[in-house]
């Protein structure tokens, strides 16, 4: 008999009339002749509920005692639901995380999974018993041998369901939504965002962490690492979902279920330049202007950074292949004749990037590679952040000795380091999917040394208090007394002590100060086919400037491009872009 993991989220089970519909549709998989292990989450807004009770007794409650209250919400539709299926005449039996042995870590509220001991699932199993399982929840092994209660952070009951399935070799997990699977985009903000038949687990790990709450975005971490088909469905509709799709197949490590390295290849790519627009005027247009430029030059931008602006001005930044350097620099010298500003460029430049599941979704991970750099003499010259890959460039003459550092220090082997690997293009859609952030604020720290070491020391002492970043950027020009401007967005709930940790490092920068932006939101476009389509940017800059929405930021990497704007047009900017890029109805 196949194993099937079915996950069914809060609103599947929000009254108990659903509970009784999810148990008929639990009954005929278990007519079809599945194994079941059954996964879920608390009934409705119960979660919410929770922690509003808790909140007017306190601000800042203990974290034990949250993760206490929490959990006490999926031990109520796991219960509910096993009488419901046991009313139908199946065998059920509910389990909590403790009792289905999944073994996390002892952080409270954001737990990660280490182990799950198997053994009484799969006797229950074999006893014919449909085992439901309380997600979101487990147990820490605790200090002395004394288990506490962990949870895994919200969402996360999609993440107890995959890893599971990883655990118990199941032969899917479907994860059972109230939409009809992954969409195009957010279907509350854009009403005719399309269902994707089909979405690498890399374009889902961007779009779930850039937004996109459809699944938890370490579930996805879960499936890519170990190879889990992971489907996401309607639970109310017989129709096929959504399927992720993943190359990797590694075993489960005695490291911990979620604490494999998540740093799995390390590449460079040579022969790459750099070309940067200083003081050019900061007003909607100007990069949708420049970026079809150069597209209908004939020119395939890599990278593009947008850093804060100044008086009214802007530096864009990007990279090129060195060949197409001479050409770039053509067109956008046309264009600045026109709009005013300067250019400069750079040959010889390498790109060193480092790929994985989940590395900014970790605290620590991109700031270790800002790190090894520094203490081997590299200045980064710029900085690309995504879920799946952290680019820096940097000078080609170092390219061999960052290789050898950075391989190092994340313990690759020469099978995971590749040099010079372009993959042949996939024909994949340039944009598959666009996600809207509005949990995130902006922050520049203003006048920081340029020397190597400086985004590295930022990075980590943020990392030290465990806040994740995103979207950094590192301006180009140089202030008169020779530093520079480095900005990140990070989630609002990090504020607070984010900018304490800054004040206490910037301290012994002279000069150098934190500037918080305005409010902001985050649009991204993602998709796997984006390296291989010139234009890509252009037409997503363009479709913010038709609707006069001014571009804060930019960041890029490989297979996202992500603009901050202000927090009002955030609803507005995601409909064009969904539409810009045809992702509507055709
Ligand atoms: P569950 O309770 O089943 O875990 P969630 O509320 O966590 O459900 O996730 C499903 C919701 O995610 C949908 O109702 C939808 O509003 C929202 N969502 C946001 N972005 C997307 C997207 N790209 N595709 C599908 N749903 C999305
Ligand atoms: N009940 C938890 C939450 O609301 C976990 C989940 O639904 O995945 O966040
Ligand atoms: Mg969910």
């Amino acid at each position: 008999m196949t194993l099937l993991v079915q996950k069914f989220g809060g609103t599947s089970l929000g009254s108990i009339e659903r509970i009784q519909s999810v148990a008929k549709r639990i009954q005929s998989s278990k007519d079809e002749g599945h194994d079941l292990v059954i996964v879920v989450s608390a009934m409705g807004n119960a979660t919410d509920e929770l922690t509003n009770l808790a909140s007017h007794i306190t601000n800042d409650p203990p974290s034990r005692e949250m993760d206490m209250l929490l959990s006490t919400g999926e031990q109520v539709s796991i219960s509910l639901l096993a009488m419901a299926l046991y009313k139908l005449g199946l065998p059920a039996i509910s389990m909590t995380g403790n009792q289905a042995g999944i073994i996390t870590e002892s952080a409270h509220g954001r737990a990660r999974i280490l182990e799950i001991r198997t053994e009484r699932i799969k006797t229950l199993l074999d006893q014919g018993q449909i085992v439901v399982i309380a997600g979101f929840q487990g147990t820490s092994l605790g200090r002395g041998g004394i288990p506490e209660i962990t949870t895994l952070g919200r969402g996360g009951s999609d993440t107890s369901a995959v890893a599971l399935a990883a655990a118990l070799k199941a032969k899917a997990c479907e994860i059972y939504t109230d939409v009809p699977g992954v969409l195009t985009t957010d279907p509350r903000i854009v009403e005719d965002a399309q269902l994707m038949p089909k979405i690498s687990c890399d374009e889902m790990l961007e779009l779930a962490s850039l937004g996109a709450s459809v699944l938890h975005p370490r579930a996805v971490e879960i499936a890519r690492n170990y190879g889990v088909t992971l489907l996401v469905k309607s639970s109310w509709e017989n129709l096929s979902g959504t399927l992720l799709t993943s190359k990797k197949t590694n075993v489960l490590t005695k490291s911990g279920i979620e604490h494999r390295s998540p740093v799995d290849g390390l590449e460079l790519i040579e022969d790459q330049a750099v070309i940067a627009l200083s003081n050019i005027p900061d007003r909607p247009g100007i990069a949708a202007d420049l970026f079809e430029t150069l597209s209908k030059g004939g020119v395939n931008v890599d990278l593009i950074i947008q850093a804060t602006h100044q008086v009214n001005k802007n530096d864009i930044t990007f990279t090129v292949n060195k060949n197409e350097l001479e050409n770039a620099h053509f067109q956008c010298q046309n264009l600045i004749q026109s709009i005013g500003g300067e250019i400069s460029t750079q040959s010889n430049m390498t790109k060193l990037s480092i790929n994985g599941a989940g590395i900014m979704g970790r605290a620590g991970i991109a700031s270790s590679l800002f790190e090894t750099l520094s203490n081997s003499g590299i200045n980064i010259r710029l900085i690309a952040t995504s879920e799946v890959k952290v680019s820096c460039v940097i000078d080609a003459d170092l390219g061999t000795k960052a290789v050898r550092a950075v391989g190092d220090f994340f313990k690759l082997s020469n099978k995971q380091i590749s040099l010079n690997l372009t993959s042949a293009n996939n024909h994949e859609p340039e944009v598959r999917g666009v996600a809207l952030d509005k949990d995130q604020i902006q922050i520049s720290v203003k006048n920081v040394p340029d020397r190597p070491g400086t985004a590295s020391n930022i990075c980590s002492i943020l990392a030290d208090s465990n806040i994740i970043l995103d979207t950094i950027v590192q301006s180009e020009r140089k202030h008169k007394d020779s530093t520079k401007d480095i900005s990140f967005t990070l989630k609002k709930n990090d504020r607070k002590e984010a900018k304490c940790a800054l004040e206490a490092l910037i301290s012994n920068w002279k000069g150098a100060s934190i500037e918080e932006g305005k409010a902001i939101a985050k649009v991204s476009a993602v998709g796997s086919g984006m390296p291989f389509t010139r234009g890509t940017a252009g037409k997503m800059f363009r479709a913010l400037a038709n609707k006069k929405i001014n571009i804060e930021m930019i960041a890029t990497s490989e297979i996202r491009t992500t603009c901050i704007i202000p927090e009002t047009d955030g609803e507005e900017a995601l409909n064009e872009i969904h539409s810009c890029f045809n992702l509507g109805k055709k």
